[in-house]
């Protein structure tokens, strides 16, 4: 789950990293009021949950209340890589004189927490490392003792801060990390961090992701997800229980088992297939969910073919068979579907698929050939 930028920065200061005064607005009038309060200089910026904000016209400098109204009229009105701005933040408009680049998160590999700091700052990290890897200093925290001061100092003296801004730089690298660390963030970055004209060290963009399989540990940040901004089809699946993320491809997969839906998408792309989606029903899923399930993969007008590959053990596969036919008489798009079925009742449930005249494989590769195969087909139409 990602934050917007005006939560992100608001959970940073909760741990002691300074930001810009500022706050979030939805009608130009009240950026005004906003811009008043905050005495006149301030940067208006849109809180959509996709980059390049910048470059699509998303952050305008404004010098007094009025041109802030009338910047943020114009911003209200944009859509940024599809998404409508609905809010902006009208932060107090600092005097930048340096940008640095500050990140937590997983380091996979190694196990633990990484911390990511370079002098390129402003600009997307992934073009630092891409231009100038040199120019990236890393940190990796002992989740025991957490990130220590000379840690923090070392990185300071790697991007050759000047050595007035050690303490400070290190004060916000902690909080930084605390913050990632006690919500249990997957990412917590600071783009720009900025050295101000008054010496002031400020976070002036934030950006935080949770991981979502945590959540169920801080019920109070649920009421932070944006449901404006998901896509529908995502929050349609997670309202049933399912685990859906849309891919690029056309071969819809409606898997139980996340190892298997995973050994499926593989199966398909490995004979030359491209699947569309991964989801997970899960285990004992019955009837209803299946069906919610073939309704949100046929909601990807990408999707020109169906597996199934469902190995009942908790699901039982006369469930999910009727659960298919059910399904399919509500939807109106006419896609090949093959199932392959194995598990408890799996005679029973291929006969109720045979019935209504449906293919039905016995082996993994067998059912991915067939689908491949009317994916082709479809597609070249
Ligand atoms: P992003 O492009 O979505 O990452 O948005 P940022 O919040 O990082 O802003 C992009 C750039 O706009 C920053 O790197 C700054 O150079 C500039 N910017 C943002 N806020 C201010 C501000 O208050 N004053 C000034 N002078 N520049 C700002
Ligand atoms: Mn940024």
């Amino acid at each position: 789950m990602k934050l917007h930028e005006y939560q992100s920065k608001q959970l940073f200061a909760e741990h002691g990293v300074p930001i810009p005064r500022g706050e979030v607005a939805e009608t130009p009038a009240q950026v005004r009021a906003i811009a008043e309060q905050l005495g006149g200089s301030v940067a208006v910026k849109s809180q959509v949950l996709v980059g390049g904000r910048g470059k699509a016209g998303g952050i305008r400098l404004a010098k007094s209340p009025e041109e802030a109204e009338q910047l943020a009229a114009a911003i209200l009105e944009l859509e940024i890589n599809g998404l409508p701005v609905r809010k902006v933040l009208v932060d107090e408009a600092s005097e930048i004189v340096t940008e640095i680049y500050l990140g937590v998160t997983n380091d996979r590999t190694q196990g633990t927490p990484v911390i990511i700091a370079s002098a390129e700052g402003g600009i997307e990290i992934e073009e630092v490392a891409r231009d100038h890897p040199e120019k990236i200093v890393r940190a990796w925290v002992d989740p025991l003792i957490g990130l220590r001061d000379y840690q923090a100092r070392n990185l300071a003296a790697a991007m050759e801060l000047p050595r007035q801004h050690w303490g400070e730089f290190s004060r916000m690298a902690r909080g930084l990390f605390d913050t990632y660390w006690s919500l249990d963030a997957t990412l917590a970055e600071i783009n720009p961090l900025v050295i101000t004209r008054e010496e002031k060290l400020l976070a002036l963009d934030g950006k935080i992701v949770l991981d979502d399989n945590a959540l169920y540990r801080h019920p109070e940040l649920e009421e932070l997800r944006d449901l404006d901004e998901e896509a529908p089809s995502e929050r349609e699946a997670r309202g049933h229980g399912l685990s859906y993320v849309k891919l690029d491809g056309n071969i819809g997969c409606l898997v139980n088992g996340a190892g298997l839906a995973m050994a499926t998408m593989d199966v398909i792309k490995g004979l030359g297939g491209e699947p569309a989606n991964f989801l997970d029903i899960g285990g004992g899923a019955d009837a209803e969910k299946v069906a919610a399930a073939i309704q949100i993969i046929l909601s990807d007008p990408d999707v020109h073919a169906m597996m199934f590959n469902i190995f009942g053990g908790i699901t039982r596969c006369d469930e999910v068979a009727r659960g298919i036919l059910m399904a399919l008489e509500e939807v109106s798009r006419e896609v090949y579907l093959v199932t392959r079925l194995v598990g408890t009742n799996e005679e029973l449930g291929r006969r109720i698929l045979a019935e209504a005249k449906m293919d039905t494989a016995s082996s993994l590769v067998e059912a991915a050939e067939m689908v491949i195969a009317a994916s082709k087909v479809s597609v070249s139409e």
